[in-house]
């Protein structure tokens, strides 16, 4: 099982920041700043405190990295999962849900996110307003 939640750096240039992790009791990487901490370690070890990249990882408050993991994830949106039959929209239509009749899906990273959605509501716009994630949860990846 895998752990993902926000946690505080403890060493290093950004010690204080705060950064969206996964991981076990082995080990822990960063998911939200992937891109810089990637950079950071593709740096020779004696170069690694000195790389740049460090001004791009990590956040001033739990909130923030929050948000920024938030921000990763929709950009990995995908709003063309097909699937087997047909079942209806899940998006919220007044005091409703939409329930028209569709064989696709819109999908998070991870499937944080995946509901049957029809083509009026199969935007980012409406996943943004049915999921108020990730928030920490505990999964299998
Ligand atoms: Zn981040
Ligand atoms: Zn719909």
């Amino acid at each position: 099982m895998r752990v993902h939640t926000v946690q505080q750096l403890l060493a290093g240039p950004r010690a204080g920041m705060w950064v969206y992790m996964g991981g076990n009791d082995r080990s822990w990487y960063i998911e939200c700043c992937a891109a810089a901490a990637r950079t950071v370690m593709s740096a020779p070890r004696s170069m690694r405190t000195a790389s740049p990249a460090w001004q791009e990882l990590g956040h001033p408050t739990p909130t923030d990295a929050y948000a920024h993991m938030r921000a990763v994830l929709l950009e990995g949106l995908d709003l063309n999962r097909s699937f087997a039959g047909w079942t209806g929209c899940q998006a919220p239509d007044g005091k409703r849900i939409c329930n028209e009749a569709t064989h696709k899906a819109a999908a998070l990273p991870k499937l944080l996110f995946y509901t049957p959605l029809c083509d009026t509501h199969r935007t980012r716009d409406t996943v943004e307003s049915m999921w108020d994630g990730p928030g920490a949860w505990i999964g299998s990846q």
